[in-house]
């Protein structure tokens, strides 16, 4: 299986883009905002903090 860029919430299957607020834990489980909300930020597969993912878009 190859590694590349999760897109949606493993939990709700919901679209991430770029221009999407998703935060990922250190193991990069990925998560919508709502979700991650829902579960006081802890990432349910491995216990970690999950912290807000940087856009990749630049302002401006
Ligand atoms: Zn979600
Ligand atoms: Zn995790």
């Amino acid at each position: 299986m190859a590694l590349e860029m999760r897109t949606i919430c493993e939990k709700c299957e919901t679209g991430l883009g770029h221009d999407t607020e998703a935060h990922i834990c250190s193991f990069e489980c990925t998560f919508c905002g709502p979700c991650t909300e829902a579960m006081d930020r802890v990432c349910p597969n491995c216990g970690g903090e999950l912290v807000r993912r940087p856009r990749r878009k630049t302002e401006g």
